[in-house]
């Protein structure tokens, strides 16, 4: 039995047509289960429709709710590390608002923390309904770039729906970062990690408010805070073209010596020039990046580690900061 309070941090945008069953299902789902020290955050993403007044009404009869209202639209993930600053449970569970993450399996989630000691439950997806075959598609294709790519293991099929101990919202609000991909951060933040699995609804109404613009956006800097194998890349590619430019260059020069009658005149040196160069180009901007890349490292002000536990022989001290 869980004994400390829960917060529920709920992102909302343009959700008129659901807040007020999202509201109802989570209330029932808290109750029934016996989660009664709790606390509702919504964070209104500058919603342009009916969203707020409907949360302020929630929030006037329901002293356990907490509205935070952006003055504009600012996007998920900040409001994700909005509702996970402010919130005072002893763990959170991170959902979206459209039901497509079902209330139902928070006991279960709490339960699963308990019993293997986690600071993490996340909520894997087996079953993806109701959602286009784009939406799958280019959400696979992310995922394994993402992971192939990154040095930090980052599940699959997994997005925001899951639960966290206080240790790691302490350390996430430590984390500086201002584009913040919270899915890779809480990997990266580690402690025990253990998924559960659901099967994901369709929206219970309305529309997606992750468009496309929205979704490269996300994309873009997930793999931009994650991985800077790209800018190693330039420097493997520059690398090879020298290689292959040195043997160019050695083969342009003796067919010129060799037979000077069918090379046509000015192939070698322009050759030379534009494969070497091109690779000396390529080679150079990837030791740019190399560098660009720990200015990077260093701007993000990432603790260099995280420290679970400390034991000493006189007294186990849970956690010390870095
Ligand atoms: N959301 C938000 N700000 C945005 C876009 C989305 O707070 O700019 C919220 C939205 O209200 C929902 C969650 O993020 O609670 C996930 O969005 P959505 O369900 O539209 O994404 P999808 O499930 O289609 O990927
Ligand atoms: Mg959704």
């Amino acid at each position: 039995m869980f004994r400390g309070k829960l917060s529920i941090i709920v992102p909302c945008y343009n959700e008129e047509e659901v807040v007020n069953e999202t509201y109802r299902r989570l209330k029932a789902v808290l109750q029934e289960s016996g989660l009664r020290d709790h606390e509702l955050i919504f964070i209104n993403d500058g919603s342009r429709d009916g969203t707020l007044p409907l949360l302020r009404s929630i929030a006037e009869k329901d002293p356990l709710v907490v509205v935070l209202s952006f003055s504009r639209n600012f996007g998920h993930q900040p409001a994700v590390t909005a509702g996970l600053h402010r919130c005072t449970g002893d763990a959170a569970v991170i959902i979206d608002a459209d039901l497509q993450d079902p209330p139902e399996l928070i006991p279960q989630m709490v339960q699963k923390m308990l019993d293997e000691e986690a600071g993490v439950v996340y909520a894997v997806r087996d079953e993806r309904k109701g959602e286009t075959f784009f939406k799958r598609f280019t959400a696979s294709l992310f995922y394994r770039l993402i992971n192939g790519l990154s040095d930090v293991p980052l599940p699959m099929n997994t997005g925001d729906f899951r639960l966290v101990d206080r240790k790691v919202i302490d350390e996430f609000c430590r984390l500086e970062e201002k584009n913040k991909y919270i899915r890779g951060l809480i990997s990266w933040i580690g402690f025990k990690q253990v998924p559960i699995s659901y099967v994901r609804e369709p929206r219970f109404a309305g529309e997606t408010k992750y468009p496309l613009s929205k979704m490269l956006k996300f994309a873009t800097n997930a793999l931009l805070y994650f991985t800077r194998k790209p800018l190693k890349m330039a420097m493997g590619l520059g690398f090879s073209s020298v290689v292959v430019g040195l043997f160019l260059t050695v083969y342009a020069v003796l067919s010129r010596v060799l037979y000077p009658e069918t090379t046509i005149s000015g192939w070698t040196s322009t050759m030379i020039a534009i494969v070497f160069l091109g690779g000396v180009q390529l080679l150079t901007i990837g030791v740019i990046g190399e560098y660009v890349g720990s200015i990077f490292d260093e701007v993000k002000n990432r603790p260099q580690y995280i420290i679970g536990e400390t034991i000493s022989g006189r007294k186990t001290k849970d956690r010390s900061r870095a």
